[in-house]
């Protein structure tokens, strides 16, 4: 008789893992479907201050699933930079550089971040942009949030991009 109880406990159990799992899968997919409901070349972003638009979702990469950069060398002409920002801890592959300000409105954006002590990127806050898709414009206040994919950042596409390629000649 215990012997059933414990098989009917164990399927009980058995059960509620089972729809966790399910449920969570259907949750990444839903997020999933979400971030690619645009292409990233079909959004623009425009600062949230002024409105002038600034760059293209295809202008941004994600470097360790967290700061935001964007890869366009043209991007430069629509920001000025600041202060430096204080270093309060050691990261491995980068260090924070200056504060980064709208050309136009001088809105705050963010900031440079040095990856692997080289390559200087302008690092940017999605609170500070409004997000243009085909069909409507958005505040978000989370990179997670945006309806379109962004890529990852790839260091040696990055450098033979902009011309910074080894040339062991
Ligand atoms: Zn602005």
């Amino acid at each position: 008789m215990e012997r059933a109880e414990n098989r009917t406990y164990r399927r009980k159990i058995a059960a509620l893992q089972q729809t966790a799992v399910v449920t969570r899968m259907m949750e990444e997919k839903m997020k999933d479907k979400a971030r690619h409901r645009f292409t990233a070349t079909d959004v623009q972003l425009s600062c949230r201050g002024c409105f002038t638009p600034v760059a293209h979702g295809n202008d941004i990469r994600v470097i360790e699933n967290s700061h935001h950069v964007i890869v366009n060398p043209d991007f430069k002409m629509y920001f000025r930079t600041g202060g430096q920002v204080p270093l309060e801890r050691h990261f491995e592959d980068w260090e924070p550089g200056r504060k980064i300000i709208c050309a136009k409105c001088r809105k705050d954006w963010g900031m440079e971040i040095k990856f692997k002590r080289v390559v200087v990127l302008p690092c940017i806050n999605v609170k500070s942009f409004s997000i243009k898709t085909p069909q409507d414009t958005r505040s978000p206040k989370k990179w997670k949030d945006v309806p379109f994919p962004v890529e990852e950042f790839d260091f040696l596409k990055y450098v033979d991009s902009v011309g910074l390629g080894l040339d062991l000649d």
